[in-house]
């Protein structure tokens, strides 16, 4: 049987990363555009998956998140349901404090390797830092608890910091500047202050639609890797209905993978990356995943974990057990636990 050019030329192309040598933007140019359940792309996403083994060691992780409230954020990010422009009549909505301790309790429970406080920018700093203390209260002090929250300075980073966070989730969107109200630039000094205020970062490539290109999509990987992050990875955009991106196509799951593949490729220093959210995700490099309850900026429904887009501890532990991952046991590693001055 003879061997397809085209097949040759990409396996050429995978093996490079696995020898040490970057991929040109030609090279990631034509891994991008591989039609996504082409023999091609299965290849890719092969690549992907023994990239990721090789940076983490056949370990992955999840991380739970608990959604603070629900704006309505006047950063205005089109893909947000937690955005003014998509809820113009509505009123900050706020878990009650005793529920966010319930989460806190019931992911520790399940066996979450680490914890993440989500608000929106119009959440109230004073009680982003009263929630980071109670929930360090209540989970005790080796669980990782990071903030994903609007930008900050570097004086309210440092108050996160001594408030009790270990690292922070902050990132450039794609489309920054143009789907939402928030200059990149502001996006990046913020990352800047949280690394400089001894907040690790975690960060992914979202929310990625058909309309961006192989060059954003790398350009943003590497900007993020300017700030050593613990954990990285890639998000389709969701299409939530009453937003203003509801009409755009949401990638399929393949193509999602073939995301998650390339970025493999492109970054070669972080062990974790997102999103694991399906066998097929998870099975072309994916190792780490979200499981999410409170409110969403995925959905409208404030309980995310029951009746809207969120995902379970023990959902996302049988995609690892039926993908081959082994899931830690324990906190994730890294972070920094050291107390704050
Ligand atoms: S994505 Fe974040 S900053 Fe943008 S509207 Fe939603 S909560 Fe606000």
């Amino acid at each position: 049987m003879s061997i397809p050019e085209k097949l040759k030329k990409v396996y050429e192309i995978l093996e490079k990363p696995f020898a040490g040598e970057p991929l040109t933007m030609e090279e990631t140019e034509l891994l991008w555009g591989l039609e996504a359940n082409s023999p091609e792309a299965f290849l890719l996403r092969c690549a992907g998956l023994r990239r990721a083994l090789e940076l983490s060691g056949g370990v992955a992780e999840i991380h739970a998140q608990i959604g603070l409230d629900a704006g309505p954020c006047v950063k205005n990010c089109a893909f947000c349901s937690f955005a003014k422009c998509n809820n113009p009549a509505g009123e900050l909505k706020i878990t009650p404090m005793a529920a966010v301790l319930d989460y806190a309790r019931a992911f520790r429970e399940a066996g979450a390797n680490l914890l993440l406080l989500m608000s929106s920018a119009a959440f109230p700093f004073e009680r982003l830092l009263e929630a980071a203390q109670r929930v360090r209260e209540t989970v005790g002090p080796d669980m990782p608890l990071l903030v994903n929250t609007g930008d900050v300075t570097f004086e309210q980073a440092l108050s996160l910091r001594r408030a009790g966070f270990n690292g922070a989730y902050h990132a450039s969107r794609m489309s920054e500047g143009v789907l939402t109200d928030i200059p990149p630039e502001t996006r990046e000094q913020t990352m800047k202050n949280l690394v400089r205020a001894g907040l690790p970062l975690s960060f992914c490539v979202e929310p990625v639609g058909e309309e961006h290109t192989a060059r954003q999509f790398a350009e943003k990987i590497a900007l993020h890797l300017e700030y050593d992050p613990l954990t990285g990875g890639v998000g389709r955009r969701i299409p939530v209905k009453g937003t203003g991106v509801e009409d755009r196509r949401k990638l399929d799951q393949a193509e999602q993978a073939r995301l998650i593949a390339i970025y493999r490729l492109l970054d070669g220093k972080t062990a974790l990356a997102g999103s694991a959210n399906a066998t097929l995700a998870a099975n072309s490099g994916a190792n780490l995943c979200w499981a999410e309850c409170g409110f969403n900026p995925r959905d409208f429904s404030g309980r995310t974990e029951t009746d809207g887009v969120g995902r379970s501890v023990e959902y996302i532990a049988k995609i690892y057990a039926e993908t081959g991952w082994e899931l830690r046991n324990g906190p994730s590693p890294g972070w920094n636990m050291t107390t704050a001055r």
